[in-house]
């Protein structure tokens, strides 16, 4: 039922009901008996979500331009639904090196010892993925940029490759959100998106989401999100509908502080690098900029090289920034990648340390000259 159906409903008000409840009841045997045949849409247990999610679903699929939603738990969680939901023992699939990593460590661990065939490949391979494409080959999944190093995919040429062979693609759209990158209108068959980033935006949610318009994949994933028992909070629901109220705004104040302060980074003395589609100087930039309507709040850094200690006086010295994985939220956050995790990637553009921001909504001078103490704390902590 729609949140401002008056008829039905005299409790007139702005904000979405939160439904509770494990199942639903039924008027007749008839009814009872029949009760699958209302999915992927409709309510016959409280696995596949109440009123709640399916307003959220709905809000989500317009946002991304798609015909069916479905939520999960969690970012992971949708990554690895979608997976679940279409590959088999038998199968070759192809994940870039840059994917989330919950994602590569479940196909490395797991699908491949049930019998998939996995392969990651470089994560700037573009047109190039033709030549790994195989008879088997199920699906491909993507993520632009990526996740901690931030390379950029041709998600448009890979999406139209994996089409001519009738091939999968699954792209994890976090960074960019609906409102910069829409998947499905470049060719891609599942958007994905951890809810629990900018569509929550206040770092008390963990959510995930996979669009698409094809309704039989809509069917095969309901029924996988159903059977995995991935079920999802109405409360939950409620606090992302709240979230996406605000998603434009919060997208266009912390997207356009994020460029302020990558920018002025860039130019820093002890700044090697950014990683940062967004920015003239990133490989990645002509992609980004014919492909994607607005940058994501999150960006990384590669310092001048250093032991281990000058990192640590730089996170210590911090005194707005608290250190922590996640992003997308109002307030801000810093993460820390050992190059280690770099190196033991098969496909990195780097082997050094990584420092990984994402920026809120507090003032960029107030960030900024945070920044800029902690960076002299690493100079002196170098010398
Ligand atoms: C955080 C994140 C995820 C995982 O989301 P969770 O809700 O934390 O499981 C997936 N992909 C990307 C790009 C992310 O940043």
């Amino acid at each position: 039922m729609s949140f401002t159906d008056h008829a039905n409903n005299p409790f007139a008000s702005l904000s979405p009901a939160v439904w509770r409840g494990s199942t639903v009841v039924f008027d007749t045997f008839e009814d009872f008996v029949g009760r699958k045949s209302r999915q992927p849409d409709g309510y016959s247990y409280g696995i596949t979500g109440t009123p709640t999610a399916r307003g959220l679903e709905q809000r989500i699929a317009q946002l991304e331009g798609a015909k069916h939603c479905i939520v999960t738990p969690s970012g992971a969680s949708a990554l690895i639904t979608a997976v679940m939901g279409f590959v088999r023992a038998g199968d070759h699939l192809l994940i870039s090196d840059s994917c989330y990593g919950a994602l590569k460590t479940y196909a490395r661990n797991w699908l491949a010892n049930l019998g998939v065939e996995v392969e990651f490949y470089p994560p700037t391979i573009d047109a190039g993925i033709e030549g790994l494409i195989k008879p088997n080959t199920k699906m491909i999944c993507l993520e632009a940029p990526g996740t901690v190093t931030m390379e950029m995919q041709d998600i448009q040429s890979i999406a139209a490759i994996a089409r001519r062979h009738g091939v999968m693609t699954m792209m994890d759209n976090t960074w960019a959100s609906p409102l910069y990158f829409r998947p499905l209108e470049h060719g891609v068959d599942l958007s994905v998106e951890a809810v629990t980033k900018v569509f929550s935006g206040h770092s008390d949610v963990l959510m995930g989401s996979i669009s698409m318009n094809n309704l039989d994949y809509y069917g095969c994933l309901r029924e996988t999100q159903s059977i995995m028992g991935q079920a999802v909070s109405p409360e939950d629901c409620f606090l992302v509908l709240r979230g996406l109220d605000t998603l434009k705004v919060r997208m266009a104040e912390q997207s356009r502080n994020t460029l302020t302060i990558a920018t002025w980074l860039e130019n820093h003395p002890m700044v090697q690098e950014v990683l940062f589609p967004a920015l003239a100087s990133n490989p990645g930039h002509a992609i980004w900029r014919e492909q994607f309507a607005g940058n994501g709040c999150l960006f990384s850094m590669i310092l001048q090289p250093a032991d281990e200690s000058a990192l640590g006086a730089f996170f210590n010295a911090l005194g707005h920034f608290p250190i922590g994985a996640s992003w997308g939220g109002t307030h801000s956050l810093i993460a820390y990648y050992p190059a280690s995790q770099q190196q033991a990637r098969a496909f990195s553009p780097t082997d050094q340390p990584i420092v990984r921001i994402s920026i809120g909504l507090e003032d960029p001078d107030v960030l900024i000259s945070d920044l800029a103490a902690a960076l002299e704390h690493y100079r002196q902590a170098r010398l």
